[in-house]
């Protein structure tokens, strides 16, 4: 039996996989941080055969409440996944499966490649509507790509209204990736929607925030050990030029809506926030989200960290050990800088429903799917952008 990491987003560690009953691993954690979530990694052994697999520090992980009802993906061929039978005991994460195959694939979530990333650029570049834009490079020398997506002349466009969304500050959350390529896809398909979004409006796409963080397969941070979201007062152009070129681009031509799309380790339930410094964007932001709620029964507006909180859950999204104390997430600066509706999306790690059968298969499908309603919803929005 064979366990192998060395390839995009890899990451666990073996402590012994001699017999495949006893199959112990650790999580291996970011490369400059004390966090450890995602875990990647491929299985060369006998098919047919019951391995229980066990990763022995999942209790000590960044979230470790995640990890109640939460059951792992595995694949044979990389592009589809489905759910394993997972148990949490509060210690130890135990994945018992028994692969039809001889090559067998475990992760957090389905995992999201550079090379579908490129392939997805690619294809995007071949609309005359699209355009790439390197901002700049990351620590580990990876493009920051923009992708601008716009109808009509230059002068022209100035008018527009100027959406951005960003995705993946946190390589882990896969979910924000596949969402993207939902959303890009459907803004380049020429249905009705799309077309009234690209007369009113230009987007301005980055599809992964964290690349190098990506490839490494970190869960939390960047190749300097940043937490990305929580920089966004004063990114270091040295340690965090990810989001140092963003901004910058951002400050160039500015912002009309703004969504930064992650995952969320512990409640099941896809939910947004935001739009917190005025009553007028409060009241914007439930609209939107309510909205949303019509167009997709992935989405939902009950449930979120407040109310998560509220009933003594843990903490969320802007939790880190990472280097930086002080902490200002995106959303936060872009609304107080811009005074435009900002907000984030979470999805979930784990199945919302863990009874429905549709929810075990392809769990990254949800996420495109939740990518490609948001144009109904942006559509909606943009007539109140101006008000
Ligand atoms: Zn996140």
């Amino acid at each position: 039996m064979m366990i192998t990491t060395n390839f995009d987003s890899g990451s666990i560690n073996v402590i012994n996989a001699d017999h495949p009953q006893n199959i112990n691993l650790r999580l291996r954690g970011d490369n400059q941080s004390c966090n450890a979530q995602w875990f990647h990694f491929r299985m060369d052994t006998t098919a047919r055969e019951p391995h229980k697999i066990t990763i022995v520090d999942a209790g000590s992980s960044t979230f470790a409440a995640g990890w109640s009802n939460y059951e792992a993906v595995a694949s044979y061929d990389g592009q589809a996944w489905f759910r394993v039978p997972t148990h949490y005991n509060g210690k130890d994460l135990v994945i018992d499966h028994t692969p039809e195959h001889e090559c067998v694939s475990y992760a957090y979530f389905p995992p999201y490649s550079q090379a579908r990333q490129q392939q997805v650029l690619t294809d995007a570049l071949t609309s005359k509507r699209c355009t790439h834009i390197s901002l700049g490079h990351t620590p580990e020398q990876r493009s920051i790509d923009l992708l601008v997506v716009g109808r009509g002349q230059l002068d022209e466009g100035a008018k527009k209204k100027k959406v951005w969304i960003i995705a993946r500050q946190h390589p882990g959350e896969t979910m924000a990736q596949w969402f993207i390529e939902g959303l890009i896809a459907r803004l380049l398909s020429n249905d009705e929607t799309a077309e009234k979004l690209l007369d009113e409006s230009t987007f301005y796409i980055v599809a992964n925030m964290n690349p190098d963080g990506s490839a490494k397969g970190n869960h939390r941070t960047n190749a300097t050990g940043v937490n990305l979201n929580s920089i966004w007062h004063k990114p270091s152009q040295a340690e965090a030029p990810e989001v140092y070129y963003v901004r910058k681009a951002m400050h160039a031509g500015g912002v009309d809506l703004f969504l930064d799309i992650h995952g969320d380790e512990e409640i099941p339930y896809s939910f947004m926030m935001g739009g917190k410094s005025s009553k007028q964007l409060t009241t914007r932001a439930l609209t939107f989200k309510r909205h949303y709620e019509q167009v997709n029964a992935d989405f939902q507006v009950a449930y979120d960290y407040d109310t998560h909180h509220a009933a003594g859950g843990q903490s969320c999204c802007g939790s880190s050990c990472s280097k930086n104390n002080a902490r200002t997430i995106a959303t936060d600066y872009v609304e107080s800088t811009f005074g435009c509706l900002a907000l984030f999306l979470e999805m979930p790690f784990k199945a919302s429903d863990p009874d429905n059968q549709a929810q075990h298969v392809n769990p990254q499908d949800i996420c495109k799917g939740l990518g490609a309603s948001l144009l109904d919803t942006i559509l909606h929005g943009i007539a109140k952008l101006s008000t």
